[in-house]
């Protein structure tokens, strides 16, 4: 089952985003619950996102409280950086100038 991002629209697994939701008595709610819900992906990035630009209190329509944000860092900084979101391992930075930049025939007699 598909959902957006609020933060980078993306659409994703809903299992592979937080859910926070509104429940009927206008409480706001990490995950679990009946009411209207606003999905982020878990990456620095779009919480940051969302913070700043207020998406989850647009998303829901609602007031969402500091410690909400606060919870969902607190699980990103468990959960450590996402894998697909690091430097790209192969960038060529490893090699660079090297023994194969000498000239090959230097010291080679006449
Ligand atoms: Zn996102």
């Amino acid at each position: 089952m598909l959902r957006r991002c609020v933060s980078c629209r993306r659409l994703r697994d809903r299992s592979l985003l937080w859910r926070v939701v509104r429940l009927a008595d206008g409480t706001v709610s990490l995950d679990d619950g009946m009411g209207r819900s606003a999905y982020l992906c878990p990456e620095a990035d779009c919480l940051e996102e969302a913070r700043r630009r207020r998406r989850l209190q647009r998303g829901l329509r609602c007031a969402v409280s500091e410690a909400i944000l606060t919870s969902l860092q607190a699980r990103l900084e468990r959960s450590g950086p996402q894998p697909l979101r690091q430097d790209d391992p192969w960038s060529p930075r490893a090699s660079g100038p090297g023994v194969l930049s000498a000239p090959p025939y230097g010291d080679l007699p006449e």
